[in-house]
Formats: structure tokens, C-alpha cells, sequence
């Protein structure tokens, strides 16, 4: 064929055997970090003890640096910096990739408990952008951790090992359903009714009051050492009890809650372990509150990233605003894959698809690309530079056709410091759902993506 056509290619016809084994046991890894990071907080643990196994130490400000140094700080437990101190100095500025660690969920309120005709219930408002009625009838476990007033942090997970129970959510059955079927999808499930339902036998004697709330308190009281107040300074939620899972007769997919962001999450931590004296400094941000807006300490808004950097900058002399200005920023999230069984919401020529390589998108945003940091082409041109170099397969991707609807990452809050930005990650199905779907090549081709930008000479 003639090389004046582009045609995206197929991952599986370009890899060679044994590359593909070497992708099938970083899926294996990924799956391992997927079950041991369900929330933010426990994907920050779990990427500081991955990366305090090679190395990485936390950064005090004021220590001095040298090239090689792994450095990594929490902010709060629950977003993560790390970097690995380049040859060059700061001034000729850093190599960043951005990706998040929250994902979608069902959060407990503050006054969570009570009881109704003999059932105890956990009142939820609902985290980020989720589809209410995938949330009811299945498995739900529950994660996060309760502070108590003398700051002690009681961290809880129910529902992952396979003797632990689990909490799910009602729905109404079809037989009395008359009603409920004619409702939009979006309002004949509302967020107060996301109750999940956690116990239904009573404590105590017949004249006890809130007997059945008694059994969940002595329970919680005897494993925890948590009474009903504790839950006001609690962060707990519900999320899918589901363990990662290869899918397919050819085990080519994987299924899991989460992918959103943590595909793109484990590929920026792995290629931050895997470098070794890199030209450039490279920094691997786990950010969280991206699906809310990334506001707040931990979102990527947060002048927690400039004053990690600067401290850095400070180690070296130099100016931040000048480092930012010379750096580049991967921002790593997910994209969506066309979905056979939805053709009409993308546009096929630009649509990402699976086993297809890394999804780039040079802009998000909706309506005409409203609040969309669009790279430049010289930033494309500069990613297909490397990427070829580096044998990363990736494809060009569109956040759906033209006004159906759209969305942002952290990328213009990265952009908006003045540091060149472009998006790119795994194309995903179903994203936000309890159970999301990937493709194994594309989630190894996005690790090989990021890894070539830290490793640009
Ligand atoms: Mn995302
Ligand atoms: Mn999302």
C-alpha cells in the first residue's frame, strides 16, 4: 500500500511473541495493583510501598538532589508525587505524566445509619459521574477509613476476601415495576434511594429501641472500636466487590472496576520504577478528586504540584515558573473505545478502538471543544516523534462525534501552569460503569507511551 495513506494498525499484527508475553505479565501485574487499590487512598499506599521497594524515599524540601535520586511525597494520603531527579537540571524543565486515583463510587454521608421495618441501611450520596441504576443488585464492598477524635485512622475494607460479606442495594421487581418503566432512566433511580441495605436481625430484647441499628453498632464497636459518631469524620465507600478478571476466549480483555483512571494510574508508576537516569526529570502525579472537579488539596488544582516542584526547583536554583514552562505533561486518563453495540455516539474515522495502541487526544472538552486545553500540533507532532522511536503503537481518539456530549481530564489545570499538555490513555468500554472494560494491548502500550516520554533523551 502506498505510505502516503495513514491506516491505524492492529497491536497483535506489529508485537513479536515475546513482546506479547512481556505485555501479558504487566496486565498480570496491573490486575494485582486493580484488587489492592480501590480507592485513592489505598492506591497511594499501595504505589509507595511498590515504589519504597525500588528505592524511592520521601522528599523533605530542603534536601539537596542529585541526578538519579527517587523521590516520592503523599499529599494527605490521598494524591502522589514522585519523580525521579534527570541529568539536566530543572531548568530545562521536567517530564510529567498525570493521571488519577479516584474513580466513581457511592460514598457514605456523614449520618449514615438507621433502620426501617427490620433492616439497617447506610444513607449514600453518590461520588462522581455515575449511571444510578448500574449501582443496585450487585456486589458491594465497602473501603476507606474512619478518624476518630483523637486522630486515630481505623482503616476499613469489607467485602474483597472471599469469606467477607457484602452490601448490595435493592431494586424494585419487575412484577411492581408498572410504574417504575415508564420513568426516564435518569430519574426512576434517585440518589436517595442508593441505600445499601447491611443488616436484619435485631439486638437486644423486644422493648429495645433501634434494635436492628444495635446490631450494626455492636459489631462495628466489637471490630472497629467505632461508635455512631466516629461516622461524621469517616470517609467510607461503597464500591464493586468485583476482583479483576480476564475477559474473552482469548483472555485478550480485561474486566474491572476502576479502569478509569488506574489503567493509565499503574502505567505512569510502572514506567516511573522502571527508568533509570533519566535525561530529563521525570514526576509521576496519582491525583485525586478528578471525578468531581479536581479541587481541593488532592486534586490536580492543587498548589500541592508547585510546591512539590519547587522545592524540587529550589534544590537546583532554580526559578519554577521556568522549569513549568520548559516541561511537558503526559495527562494520562482514560478514553472511550467505540462500542459495537453503540456506533451512532462516535464518529467512526476518529473513534479510539481496541488492541488499537495508546488513545491520543489532542482535544476534550464538549460543544465546539468548550474547556478543552487542545495541544498544540507541535506537541502531537513531537509524541509521534518519540513514539515511533520507541515502537509505542497508539491511535489518534475523539471523546465522541460532534455535540453528542463530551468531558475533561486534569489536562487544562496542567496547561493552565503553562506546561505543554496533551491527553492520552487506554481506551476503555462501559467507563464509569461498576465494571469497566480494556484491552490488554492497549493498557501495555500506554505504559510503553509514558515510559518513552521519561526516557526522551
Ligand atoms: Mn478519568
Ligand atoms: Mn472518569
Amino acid at each position: 500500500m502506498s505510505e502516503l495513506f495513514y491506516t491505524k494498525k492492529h497491536v497483535s499484527d506489529l508485537l513479536s511473541d515475546e513482546e506479547k508475553k512481556v505485555s501479558d505479565a504487566y496486565c498480570e501485574d496491573y490486575k494485582d495493583f486493580l484488587n489492592h487499590a480501590k480507592d485513592e487512598r489505598e492506591a497511594v499506599c499501595t504505589a509507595i510501598a511498590l515504589a519504597e521497594a525500588k528505592g524511592f524515599r520521601p522528599y523533605i524540601a530542603g534536601d539537596p538532589i542529585a541526578p538519579g535520586d527517587k523521590l516520592y511525597r503523599s499529599v494527605r494520603g490521598k494524591s502522589l508525587f514522585l519523580a525521579v531527579v534527570g541529568k539536566a537540571p530543572l531548568s530545562m524543565g521536567a517530564n510529567i505524566a498525570a493521571a488519577h486515583v479516584d474513580s466513581p463510587r457511592l460514598d457514605l454521608k456523614q449520618i449514615p445509619l438507621y433502620e426501617d421495618n427490620g433492616m439497617a441501611m447506610f444513607k449514600t450520596h453518590y461520588y462522581g459521574g455515575v449511571k444510578k441504576f448500574q449501582w443496585v443488585t450487585i456486589p458491594l464492598a465497602l473501603h476507606g477509613v474512619v478518624v476518630k477524635m483523637d486522630g486515630t485512622v481505623v482503616p476499613v475494607a469489607i467485602g474483597e476476601e472471599e469469606n467477607d460479606p457484602i452490601f448490595v442495594i435493592t431494586d424494585l421487581l419487575p412484577h411492581l415495576g408498572k410504574d417504575q418503566v415508564k420513568k426516564t432512566l435518569g430519574e426512576a433511580f434517585s440518589g436517595e434511594n442508593l441505600n445499601l441495605t447491611i443488616s436484619s436481625l435485631p439486638s437486644g430484647g423486644e422493648e429495645d429501641k433501634d434494635r436492628f441499628k444495635l446490631t450494626v453498632l455492636n459489631y462495628l464497636k466489637e471490630h472497629y472500636d467505632i461508635s455512631e459518631e466516629d461516622f461524621l469524620s469517616a470517609e467510607l465507600h461503597a464500591v464493586p466487590a468485583y476482583k479483576a478478571k480476564d475477559v474473552g476466549f482469548d483472555r485478550s480483555m480485561i474486566a474491572s472496576y476502576g479502569h478509569d483512571d488506574r489503567s493509565c494510574a499503574y502505567a505512569e508508576l510502572r514506567a516511573i520504577l522502571d527508568i533509570n537516569g533519566p535525561e530529563k526529570t521525570a514526576v509521576c502525579v496519582l491525583a485525586d478528586k478528578e471525578e468531581v472537579g479536581s479541587d481541593g488539596v488532592s486534586g490536580m488544582q492543587s498548589s500541592a504540584f508547585e510546591t512539590f516542584m519547587e522545592d524540587l526547583c529550589d534544590a537546583q536554583n532554580c526559578k519554577l515558573r521556568h522549569c513549568l514552562e520548559k516541561s511537558f505533561c503526559l495527562s494520562a486518563d482514560v478514553c472511550n473505545a467505540f462500542d459495537p453495540n453503540y456506533p451512532e455516539v462516535s464518529e467512526k474515522r476518529n473513534a479510539a478502538e481496541f488492541n488499537k495502541g495508546m488513545g491520543i487526544l489532542k482535544f476534550t472538552g464538549h460543544g465546539g471543544k468548550s474547556g478543552s486545553s487542545d495541544a498544540s500540533a507541535e506537541i502531537v507532532a513531537k509524541l509521534r516523534g518519540l513514539f515511533a522511536k520507541a515502537g509505542v503503537i497508539w491511535q489518534m481518539a475523539e471523546l465522541g462525534k460532534v455535540d453528542q456530549g463530551g468531558g475533561g481530564t486534569v489536562a487544562k489545570y496542567m496547561a493552565n501552569r503553562n506546561i505543554d499538555t496533551i491527553d492520552a490513555g487506554v481506551p476503555v468500554l462501559s467507563m464509569h460503569a461498576p465494571y469497566e472494560l480494556v484491552a490488554k494491548y492497549d493498557c501495555y502500550m500506554t505504559y510503553k507511551g509514558v515510559k518513552a516520554i521519561y526516557d526522551e533523551k
